[in-house]
C-alpha cells in the first residue's frame, strides 16, 4: 500500500529507457529486459572481446555480457550506473552473468575477482568504483574472493614533451601495478571492467597481474563496445 503510494507519488524510470516503471519492475522495464542484447560469448572461444586481446595479452578467457549501442538500452543502464548513483545496474547484470559463467571450464580455477581500479579523483567525485557491483556479484556467485587491493593505478608523471596532451593523458591513466604477496603466486584472476572499446586499459591491467610469478588471468565486462 505504501509502497503503490510511494510509486505514484515518486514514479521510478526504467534505467534502460526511461519509461515508468510498474511496481512489479525493478530498474529495467520488462521491454528492456526482454530486448537486452545478451552477446552469448560464453559460448565461444573465439568471441569478439577474447579476439580483441590476440596478440596483445594472454587470456585464459574473455566476454562481455551485452553489446553496447550508442543510444540503446545498454548505454543508458552505464549511464544511469556511472553518473546516477544506480550502484546496483551493476550488481544485477552481474547475476544475469553468474549461471552462464559457471559453465565456462577455463574460469574453474580462478581465485580471485578484481576489478579495474579508479582513479582516486574520479572515486572522489563518484564516491564509488562503477565496477564493484558487478565483480562483488560475479565472486560471490562463483564463490571467489573479491581482491581490490592487489592492483594499483600509478602515479606515472614523467613528462612526455614530445607527445601532445591527449597522448600524455593516456599514458597517464593507463599505468598500473601489482602489489602482491607470496600466496599470490600461481593465481587465476579475473579482471572485470564495465565497457570494453580498444581493450587498452585491460591490457594494462592484464600485464601488470602477470608480472606476478605463474599468474593467469580472465577478463570479463559488462558490456562490449564495437572500436
Ligand atoms: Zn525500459
Amino acid at each position: 500500500m505504501i509502497k503503490t503510494l510511494l510509486n505514484l507519488l515518486f514514479p521510478k524510470p526504467c534505467s534502460g529507457c526511461g519509461t515508468t516503471l510498474l511496481e512489479s519492475e525493478h530498474l529495467v522495464c520488462t521491454h528492456c529486459r526482454h530486448d537486452m542484447p545478451f552477446t552469448q560469448h560464453h559460448l565461444d572461444n573465439n568471441n569478439e572481446t577474447a579476439k580483441k586481446f590476440r596478440g596483445r595479452l594472454p587470456v585464459e578467457h574473455a566476454s562481455s555480457v551485452v553489446y553496447f549501442h550508442k543510444e540503446g538500452i545498454v548505454q543508458g543502464l552505464i549511464h544511469n550506473l556511472k553518473y546516477r548513483g544506480k550502484e546496483e545496474i551493476g550488481s544485477m547484470m552481474g547475476q544475469w552473468y553468474v549461471h552462464d559463467l559457471k559453465e565456462i571450464e577455463a574460469l574453474k580455477d580462478v581465485t580471485e575477482v578484481v576489478p579495474v581500479p579508479l582513479h582516486k579523483k574520479r572515486l572522489r567525485e563518484r564516491g564509488y568504483n562503477q565496477v564493484e557491483g558487478f565483480g562483488k556479484a560475479l565472486a560471490e556467485g562463483l564463490g571467489k574472493n573479491y581482491n581490490e587491493d592487489i592492483l594499483l593505478r600509478t602515479h606515472y608523471t614523467k613528462t612526455q614533451t614530445k607527445k601532445n596532451l591527449a597522448a600524455r593523458a593516456e599514458i597517464i591513466n593507463e599505468s598500473f601495478d601489482v602489489a602482491p604477496t607470496d600466496s599470490d603466486n600461481g593465481k587465476h584472476f579475473l579482471l572485470v571492467d564495465d565497457v570494453i572499446t580498444t581493450g587498452a586499459t585491460l591490457e594494462a591491467c592484464g600485464k601488470a597481474l602477470l608480472k606476478i610469478p605463474g599468474a593467469k588471468v580472465s577478463i570479463i565486462t559488462m558490456a562490449y563496445a564495437h572500436s
